[in-house]
């Protein structure tokens, strides 16, 4: 799951608010852009991953789910491999704490953007539904304690539970999320280009997730959406990944070109294997 999602957050990333004709002229998989206007590294992954690792590593480790463990999380994932990609303003916050203390003593959580969806992917995995929804709102509220900011992450959550627990057909999820969540947006998907709130990003990966079949398909169509595509990538590649009915067809070149180094590919893909053995599923 971290692999692919991190392919999709890292291949959405040379395309991040990008104009439509870059877009349409390189969104054809065959290799990582250059953004054209960050001077981010072709196959470097963003705040997204960064932030999905943090509550992957806390699964893994099988850590306690405390607002003190989440923030220590939130705030060691990017001290100790400080990158660009998160919002401006929180950004300068975490690069000014000095610690986690610091980070919940002085977090105002009133964003609606899609921070707390675009890490909370990996809940889905946990076998209890009740489980996943739960954990997905305290990490929420630590940072987007808004109605929107905490939705995109419930859904993002349940979008990887229907695929890796409840082996659910991707055109049902829409109605799945429409139930459990009460709230029938979700039967609408997200087609404009996505803007920073997390709805937005949430809607626009569900409406994908549920009309597409394949990894590829789904991340050239991710991509397509313009705007905010990391993403839109991350959420819908992160869930797919947990299924059996998208075919697992990320392109060759999209694998070998992703980041190496301390925190790329190859922890990624140890991580992933931690992180299914730690809730019993295999990799
Ligand atoms: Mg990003």
């Amino acid at each position: 799951m971290m692999i692919q999602l991190a392919i999709g957050d890292a291949y959405g990333g040379g395309f991040e608010y990008a104009p439509k004709r870059m877009i349409r002229a390189q969104n054809d998989l065959s290799a990582y852009a250059q953004h054209p206007r960050f001077a981010r590294a072709p196959g470097r992954y963003t705040d997204d991953t960064q932030m999905a690792l943090a509550i992957a590593e806390l699964m893994a480790d099988e850590a306690e789910w405390t607002r003190e463990e989440l923030a220590r999380r939130f705030y060691a994932v990017f001290a100790r491999d400080p990158r660009e990609g998160y919002a401006r303003r929180f950004h300068a916050f975490l690069t000014e704490i000095d610690g986690p203390e610091e980070l919940l003593a002085r977090i105002v959580p009133t964003s609606e953007k899609s921070g707390a969806a675009m890490r909370s992917g990996p809940i889905g995995l946990y076998a209890n539904e009740e489980d996943v929804l739960g954990r997905a709102d305290l990490q929420a509220r630590i940072t987007h304690d808004t109605p929107g900011g905490r939705a995109a992450a419930h859904a993002a959550a349940l979008a990887t539970h229907h695929f890796a627990r409840r082996d659910g057909a991707p055109e049902d999820l829409p109605e799945y999320l429409a139930e459990r969540l009460e709230d029938a947006v979700w039967l609408e998907p997200w087609t404009k280009s996505v803007g920073p709130l997390g709805m937005m990003s949430a809607r626009a990966a569900v409406g994908l997730l549920a009309t597409h079949d394949s990894l590829s398909e789904l991340l050239r169509a991710c991509v397509d959406l313009t705007g905010d595509v990391d993403t839109v990538a991350t959420i819908a590649l992160g869930a797919a990944s947990c299924s059996t009915r998208y075919a697992q067809d990320l392109p060759r070149v999209l694998h070998e070109g992703l980041e190496e180094g301390d925190y790329g590919r190859g922890y990624l893909a140890a991580l992933d294997a931690r992180l299914m053995a730690a809730v019993g599923l295999t990799a």
